[in-house]
């Protein structure tokens, strides 16, 4: 740290991004839930040279076209859609303009949560899961704080059904109720609609997993139209030229080609059934996720560490926690269902070499 770097951030912990290696080539890379499939051919045949040449142009501020389409696709107004750069941004410009009631999450989530709280100075009560991962909203009825809640949540993949996200935002009419809607095209049900009859909900969504954009950084969110004004606020108060031109424009065409989105969602939804049969066939304990990873573990000949180091010497790259409630497990990215086979039958060799 350099004798000019703030003190307030003395106590700043940043985030640690899984591995991305540079060399992808002999890897199977199951550890950052990226969807398997390239984007849309809609996207690759729109990002055309003309395009490329109009780079020397800023991007249209407003998104318009995106959030157009984007509204429309999720059956709401204009005004009750926003788009960022990646939902991380959406999500820190939620922290930093929601800050002041402070934040509860549950102390297994997306990692960027607390780090955003620290940086926006967020006060934060962390929630414990259930001991068998899921969301207890009742743990939540004696807290003032706004609620972030990942929906399905990772690590586990569980989801919260819409009739209890109902009742948490109808109990907490004065604390706003943000529903992280990163995996929810892989089977959950999602809470958009209900955005029209409460104004203390936002729905955050991202681009990277179902819609295969991770690395053009494309997030949104929905909501009540002042909430939505808000993060308008941030985002022209700190960079109006958030979502370049080339993800607006790709943004738009995989929204548009449904039936490309349809296809690769449901060959995961396939793979993800396979991998955890497959998996509690050999014996693991497996998370009935409904997103695109599945969390196992606790098996009779190999605990979670050894597990993930095997796998890594056998080039496959999985994520591994190490805390005291997720270190007995691994969480496996859904690939293709070729890939998933792939995988089981590595993971039977490490089993046998035991
Ligand atoms: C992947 C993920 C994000 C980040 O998405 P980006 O749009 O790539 O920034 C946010 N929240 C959750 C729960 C995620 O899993």
């Amino acid at each position: 740290m350099s004798r000019f770097f703030s003190t307030k951030f003395d106590d700043l912990e940043p985030y640690v991004p899984g591995e991305q290696p540079g060399n992808i080539d002999n890897v199977l890379k199951l550890n950052t839930n990226e969807n398997p499939f390239p984007p849309s051919k809609n996207v690759i045949n729109a990002l055309s040279e003309d395009e490329i040449c109009r780079l020397l142009l800023y991007p249209d501020p407003y998104c318009t076209k995106l959030n157009e389409t984007l509204a429309k696709e999720l059956k709401v107004d204009f005004n009750n859609v926003y788009t960022g750069n990646g939902s991380d941004e959406v999500l820190a410009f939620c922290f930093y303009a929601f800050s002041d009631k402070g934040f509860a999450f549950p102390d297994l989530t997306y990692g960027f949560y607390s780090v955003f709280a620290s940086l926006f100075n967020a006060e934060t009560t962390i929630v414990p899961l259930r001991d068998d991962f899921s969301i207890n909203i009742q743990d939540y009825d004696n807290i003032t704080k706004n609620i972030i809640i990942s929906n399905p949540n990772s690590p586990a993949g569980l989801f919260l059904p819409l009739d209890e996200i109902k009742k948490l935002i109808e109990k907490n009419k004065d604390r706003l109720i943000i529903i992280d809607e990163a995996y929810i095209d892989f089977g959950a049900e999602t809470a958009v609609p209900l955005t029209k009859i409460y104004d203390n909900l936002l729905i955050i969504r991202t681009f990277s997993k179902s819609r295969s954009l991770a690395g053009g950084r494309l997030g949104a969110a929905i909501g009540n139209e002042s909430l939505i004004r808000d993060l308008n606020t941030i985002k022209f108060s700190f960079n109006p030229y958030n979502v370049n031109r080339l993800t607006q424009i790709a943004g738009t065409e995989a929204i548009k080609d449904k039936e490309y989105f349809e296809y690769t969602r449901s060959e995961i939804i396939k793979a993800r059934e396979y991998t955890k049969y497959e998996m509690k066939k050999l014996g693991f304990s497996v998370f009935d996720s409904m997103a695109n990873f599945v969390f196992a573990g606790r098996h009779d000949k190999i605990s979670g560490k050894e597990y993930f180091e095997k796998l890594r010497k056998k080039n496959v790259i999985v994520r591994y926690f190490n805390t005291p409630r997720e270190k007995d497990y691994i969480r496996i990215s859904i690939a293709t269902i070729k890939e998933m086979q792939k995988f089981i039958d590595i993971t039977m060799e490490i089993l046998q070499e035991k």
